[in-house]
């Protein structure tokens, strides 16, 4: 008799030491039969996925999941159901995503466990929200590739393009054009009107450019005010017809009601078949090209 009393003891302050892990984790805990319907689940999986306690428990564990996902999961399931492992993360991070109550996705990182009752398996998730941590990814990788100020490409990023493109171009014997523009007498408007304005400038000049360019066409920022263009599968004549268009459309639109004078921009031209220039050798070039347009009084192209 007080042997079974001492088991049921035992047995008490497993469960309780047992419970108390559950209801502190962070993590949230789901736990579902062979049918995969819901026996347990702690606090912060119910904040997760904003749901009540009382209207998940015995519901089907899909509730959880979004739904072009449920197919897939069942199979995943499956396999480990029939798995001599007895625990494992379930995939890559990121890679699976939860269902909120309100119909939101988030990603989740998620670990599982099987246990034998009698006949039937129950298994048990741990899961993670990383809705922050993903989105940190996304921020990180956008400012390791993007200009802040105006959204383009960094410099960086037009330079592993161009490289690309450069490849392109020898593999398949074709022609591109590579075109640098600089805003004229910039230093002027900063003094003139302050560097905030300036800043304002360089995103309108880089919002003109975008507009005018092909999906297949490459922007950047390459510097202060200076802007690389890459036009893919163009001759030398399209693409000198290209920057004056682009040209003429700078001069021709107006920045703002009260500055009355008129914002340019000077182009250079290069066109480049990939034989063997290497990147500097054609970033030289093109700047050189600027440089002619400058001195030709800005405002204009040269190739
Ligand atoms: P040019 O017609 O020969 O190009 O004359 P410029 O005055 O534009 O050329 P310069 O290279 O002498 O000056 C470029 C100026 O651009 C200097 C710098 O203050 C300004 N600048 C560079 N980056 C930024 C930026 O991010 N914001 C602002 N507002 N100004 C910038
Ligand atoms: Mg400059
Ligand atoms: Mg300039």
């Amino acid at each position: 008799f007080t042997e079974k009393k001492l088991l049921e003891e035992q047995l008490n302050i497993t469960r309780q030491r047992f419970e108390a892990v559950v209801e502190t984790a962070y993590d949230g805990i789901i736990s579902v039969d062979g049918q995969q319907n819901i026996k347990l689940v702690n606090d912060a999986a119910c904040s997760i996925f904003d749901v009540e306690r009382a209207e998940i428990m015995g519901a089907n564990l899909s509730r959880l999941i979004p739904q072009r996902y449920r197919p897939k999961h069942v199979e995943y399931i499956k396999s480990f159901h029939k798995s001599a492992v007895f625990s494992r993360p379930m995939h890559e991070r990121v890679a699976v995503m939860g269902l909120r109550n309100d119909g939101v996705e988030f990603p989740v990182e998620v670990a599982i466990s099987k246990i034998k009752v009698g006949t039937e398996t129950e298994m048990t998730a741990v899961v993670r929200d990383i809705s922050e941590r993903a989105r940190l990814i996304d921020e990180l990788s956008k400012a390791a590739t993007h200009d802040m100020l105006t959204g383009i490409a960094n410099r960086r990023q037009g330079s592993k393009m161009l490289i690309k493109e450069i490849y392109r171009c020898r593999r398949f014997q074709h022609q591109m054009g590579i075109v640098m523009l600089d805003i004229d007498n910039f230093k002027q408007f900063n003094d003139e009107y302050g560097h905030p304005l300036g800043d304002k400038v360089i995103k309108w000049v880089s919002d003109i450019i975008s507009g005018s360019i092909r999906e297949t066409d490459i922007f950047c920022r390459w510097g202060g005010e200076e802007f690389l263009v890459i036009l893919p599968e163009t001759s030398q004549e399209e693409s000198f017809n290209w920057a004056s268009r682009a040209c003429e459309s700078i001069a021709s639109s107006h920045f703002f009601e009260k500055i009355t004078r008129q914002i340019t921009a000077s182009f250079g031209v290069v066109v480049t078949g990939g034989e063997s220039e290497n990147l500097d050798f054609l970033i030289e070039q093109v700047d050189k090209a600027l440089y002619r347009a400058k001195e030709n009084g800005r405002n204009c192209v040269s190739l």
